[in-house]
């Protein structure tokens, strides 16, 4: 049983009654279950508390899966960019981003994405497949074996894939990741991400914890959001602000900038409103050129001034820097090239082939 696919709760009770068909005594999961996230081993050979024979029969009935890293890069910013190979086949990337003291991982849930957004690298790879709960943590918990890198302070789900799309693992995955058992990151500190498919957000809206929810959003109204954004025809902007309205949660839009499609004055305006009517504070994000042939980000002094007029109407707007450019490990810009047989064939800088 692969344990790591578990929740902690579930973990624990699939320990203790393996522990007790063997007769081993129950304290012996105390020591076996920190060895999952709290204090990571690589595989079980490795939890030196426990006895040999133990550790052989918990490699051998409970073998810990790992993806491959099969490219790690550094940017001169230094942003590290992972590419991981899974044993069920497909790859996905996170990116790590050094701010300060806080170290941010962005982390993927699908391989590829089926909603093809325009602007989106990952969006033109299509959808490959979901990522199970234990391949989404193993993002994170890689980080404590990587020497120059441990665990991020927070995570972000805004790598490849659409969350919400892969609910159940998803939903599973931030419980390993925040539950003091599992990886133990605070729940403010956990970003999902999502164009918002209605009925999974009403689901994360739900839950008790304080994941923090980022709309994106990229155009303020729905008829032009649909010419970016396909899923505007199933779930439209007015339905997800609708939904948004009815719980109490802080919210960050995303809102891409691309040059004379959504940063004329009126479009501040409009997404002022927006955000003013749910105290959402607005990420304006320039858009990555990787991501989107034909499209051009805004100006810098535009995507300022844009911000202004944002703030002048009372909404807290920030401008998010573009970090990992020169590995193409920046939002938008993740794509990996996979071959028929799901090997890696190489990982092409998005934008070149158009
Ligand atoms: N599918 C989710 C999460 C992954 S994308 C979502 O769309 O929210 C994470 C963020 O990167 C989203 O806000 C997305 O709109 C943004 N993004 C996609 N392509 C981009 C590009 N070319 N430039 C800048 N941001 C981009
Ligand atoms: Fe998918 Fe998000 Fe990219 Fe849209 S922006 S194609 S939802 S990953």
């Amino acid at each position: 049983m692969n344990l790591l696919d578990r929740t902690p709760a579930e973990a624990a009770s699939a320990v203790e009654r393996w522990l007790a068909d063997r007769g081993e005594p129950t304290y012996r999961s105390r020591q076996i279950l920190p060895r999952l996230w709290q204090r990571p081993v690589v595989t079980w050979r490795d939890a030196t508390d426990l006895p040999q024979t133990l550790r052989a029969a918990l490699d051998e009935e409970h073998p810990l899966p790992r993806p491959a890293m099969a490219a790690r890069q550094v940017s001169t910013d230094g942003t590290v960019k992972f590419l991981w190979d899974f044993p069920e086949g497909g790859a996905v990337e996170s990116v790590l981003i050094p701010e300060g003291t806080r170290r941010t991982l962005c982390i993927s849930s699908q391989a590829g994405c089926a909603y093809g957004c325009t602007f989106c690298a990952t969006g033109r790879m299509g959808f490959i497949r979901h990522l199970a709960t234990w391949e989404i943590v193993a993002q994170v918990r890689e980080m404590a074996f990587d020497p120059d890198i441990g665990l991020p302070s927070n995570v972000v789900f805004m790598g490849m894939g659409e969350p919400l799309h892969n609910w159940d693992a998803v939903d599973r995955a931030l419980t390993v990741l925040n539950d003091p058992q599992g990886m133990g990151i605070g729940a403010r500190h956990i970003t999902v991400s999502t164009v918002s498919l209605i009925p999974k957000l009403e689901k994360l809206a739900a839950r008790p914890e304080q994941f923090r929810v980022a709309l994106s959003l990229h155009a303020p109204t729905g008829a032009r959001r649909q010419l970016l954004m396909p899923v505007e025809r199933k779930y439209p902007l007015k339905d997800v602000l609708e939904v948004l309205q009815r719980f109490p949660r802080r919210v960050t839009f995303e809102y891409v900038m691309i040059r004379g499609v959504n940063d004329r004055p009126q479009d501040a305006a409009e997404l002022a409103r927006h955000a003013r009517a749910l105290g959402a504070m607005v990420n304006l994000l320039p858009l990555h050129p990787g991501g989107a042939p034909g499209m051009e980000a805004t100006a810098p002094a535009d995507i300022e001034r844009f911000a202004q007029l944002l703030r002048d109407r009372g909404v807290n707007a920030t401008v998010r820097r573009s970090r990992g450019l020169d590995i193409s490990a920046a939002c938008g810009q993740l794509r990996t090239q996979v071959d028929q047989g799901n090997g890696i064939v190489s990982q092409k800088d998005a934008g070149i082939e158009e």
